[in-house]
């Protein structure tokens, strides 16, 4: 296979990705860098191309002998063409706002129900994977900040309102739920240096819960930028700790949480604007697509972002059932 020239705009994207043979050409030098072709079975480099076929035979005998280049990466089992799932890739990858499944589902001729779920899949390739190095280090600047998301109570429905009631146990609960319960609290880090962040949905904004994160995610000795929030104190004997007031400004000296700010504005803007409905369970998932854009965003070309994103793609599964909970023949065929 021959190297190909490399699509550097939405047009020649477009145009590049209509080849089926680019495609899978594409693929191949992502996911075999050095031009080797290995069985994702048995490992074995005896195979040979079959092109009439577009998938490759493997000289060992095994179950699953043939394979195409799908298998073993997020797109296993799925009947949509490597086309369409490009071009997919293209357009989350570059779209700084996001794109709904409804937008996919015009664009690239799938239904609704199918785009949601190679969104989802999507996702999981730009996931940051638990072996990804840790923030900060000595002398260099850490945020850390905290947010939550969620609806108004006041826009639930009437029978949402009732079952909070019936299933809360005290007036207090009722209270609480009615008011916070609803809602997710998420929180960030952020290294100035490498402009790198991490954010996750975490239970509750208490201090061993927020402080587990920053034990576990940032080198000790960094010096850490937070906010007033009495959950970031008690830290100082592992990091250098500077907080920022933001009951009287968001800036003092060189401290400052705002890098985290944007980022909390801009996912806030996606949730409310192209995913209208997100459900907490899969909260997480957008927060790993806007951290892939977001961390991908300095001096990456709109080529490289979906190059980086291909190459992630590999070794990652997410089926039907592990997303929904729900047996995908009984939910009906993708
Ligand atoms: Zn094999």
């Amino acid at each position: 296979m021959t190297i190909t020239q490399e699509p550097k705009t939405l047009q020649e994207a477009i145009i590049h990705f209509s080849n089926m043979d680019n495609c899978i050409a594409y693929m191949v030098e992502r996911r075999w860098p050095d031009g080797i072709v290995k069985c994702p079975t048995c490992g074995s480099d005896n195979v040979k191309y079959l092109a009439k076929r577009r998938v490759w035979q493997c000289k060992t005998r095994h179950a699953k002998c043939q394979f195409s280049v799908k298998v073993g990466t997020i797109m296993e089992d799925s009947p949509i063409g490597l086309d369409k799932w490009l071009m997919t890739m293209w357009m989350i990858a570059n779209c700084r706002n996001g794109v709904s499944s409804y937008e996919i589902s015009r664009s690239i001729a799938v239904t609704q129900k199918s785009a949601w779920f190679m969104l989802h899949r999507v996702r999981e390739a730009m996931k940051i994977t638990g072996d990804a190095p840790k923030l900060g280090g000595v002398g260099k600047i850490v945020q850390t900040d905290e947010t939550v998301i969620g609806g108004d109570p006041k826009n639930w429905h009437e029978s949402r309102r009732e079952k909070n009631l019936k299933e809360s146990r005290s007036k207090r609960v009722q209270v609480y739920n009615n008011t916070y319960g609803h809602k997710i609290a998420v929180q960030g880090l952020y290294d100035v240096d490498t402009r790198q962040i991490r954010a996750k949905v975490v239970p509750n904004v208490r201090r061993d819960t927020l402080q587990k994160e920053i034990l576990e995610k940032i080198e000790w000795g960094s010096t850490l930028h937070t906010d007033e929030a009495v959950a970031y104190k008690s830290l100082k004997d592992k990091f250098v700790h500077e907080t920022v007031n933001h009951a009287v400004s968001y800036v003092k000296g060189n401290v400052t949480t705002n890098s985290l700010e944007s980022f909390w504005s801009l996912l806030k803007r996606n949730l409310r604007g192209t995913y209208v409905c997100v459900e907490p369970f899969h909260l997480d998932r957008y927060l790993d697509e806007q951290m892939f854009r977001f961390n991908n965003r300095v001096k990456v070309t709109d080529a490289q972002r979906l190059s980086r994103m291909t190459q992630q793609v590999v070794g990652r599964r997410l089926t039907y059932a592990a997303l929904t909970g729900k047996d995908a023949q009984a939910a009906g065929k993708f």
